[in-house]
C-alpha cells in the first residue's frame, strides 16, 4: 500500500507555509517554519527569482492540500473527478469530499491533534460509526451517523488527557459532539462558512481542467 513518507515539517518547508501536521509541536517555536522559515535543501536560503508560473502556484495548491490532508495523488484525483460530475461547484463538493473523510472528522471532533494521528486512530479500527468498527481513514461520513471511540480507548489513559483538552474546544458546527459520552454525530455536509477559502481548490480544479 502507497504510504506519504516524507518529513512533515519539510513540506511545510518546501509549500511555504504552516500546514499543522505535528500537532501540539505546530504551536511552538521548535516549529521548522519558526526556527528555519525557508524551502529545505542546500539552495533553500538563496531561494529562486521571481514569483512561480500559473502552472506552479496550482500546482503548490495541490501540493498544500494533498499534504494537509495526507491523500494520494490518485486519491485527490479521483475526488475532483467525482466533485465535478456532481451538481453545483466544484471547489465546495471537493472540500466536503475531503472534510468527510472519517479521519479528518476524528481530527476535527479534536480526538486527536493531527490528521496523522487521527488516521492511526482509524487504522487502529478505535473508531466505530453506528456502533460498528471502521478502520479506512478515507471512509465518507454521512448525515446521522454517530461517531465514537472505542471502549479499549475509552479504558485508556488517552481519555484523561482529551477530557482536559476538549473543556476550551468546539468543533465546527456541522458535527455535534457530547463531550461526556464522546460521541458525536453528523449534523449534515460542511457548509461555505465551514469550508473556508476555496482559492487553493479552486487552483486544484484549474490544474486538472487544463
Ligand atoms: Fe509544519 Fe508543524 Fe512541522 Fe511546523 S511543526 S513545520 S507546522 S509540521
Amino acid at each position: 500500500m502507497a504510504r506519504l513518507i516524507d518529513a512533515k515539517c519539510r513540506e511545510c518547508r518546501r509549500i511555504g507555509e504552516k500546514l499543522f501536521l505535528k500537532g501540539e509541536r505546530c504551536y511552538t517555536p521548535k516549529c521548522a517554519m519558526v526556527k528555519r522559515p525557508y524551502p529545505p535543501g542546500a539552495h533553500g536560503k538563496t531561494g529562486r527569482r521571481g514569483g512561480p508560473s500559473e502552472f506552479g502556484r496550482q500546482l503548490r495548491a495541490k501540493q498544500r492540500v494533498k499534504k494537509t490532508y495526507g491523500v494520494l495523488e490518485r486519491q485527490i484525483k479521483k475526488y475532483f473527478r467525482e466533485a465535478q460530475a456532481q451538481k453545483g461547484d466544484s471547489r465546495e463538493n471537493l472540500m466536503k469530499k475531503l472534510e468527510m473523510r472519517l479521519d479528518n472528522v476524528v481530527y476535527r471532533l479534536g480526538w486527536m491533534k493531527s490528521r496523522a494521528s487521527a488516521r492511526q486512530l482509524v487504522n487502529h479500527g478505535q473508531i466505530l460509526v453506528n456502533g460498528k468498527r471502521v478502520d479506512i481513514p478515507s471512509f465518507q461520513v454521512k448525515t446521522e451517523q454517530v461517531i465514537t471511540l472505542s471502549n479499549k480507548i475509552k479504558k485508556s489513559k488517552l481519555m484523561e488527557n482529551l477530557a482536559t483538552s476538549l473543556k476550551k474546544y468546539e468543533p465546527p458546527k456541522w458535527l455535534v459532539l457530547d463531550k461526556e459520552k464522546m460521541e458525536a454525530r453528523i449534523l449534515g455536509a460542511p457548509d461555505a462558512d465551514d469550508l473556508g477559502d476555496l482559492a487553493p481548490v479552486g487552483m486544484i480544479v484549474e490544474f486538472y481542467s487544463r
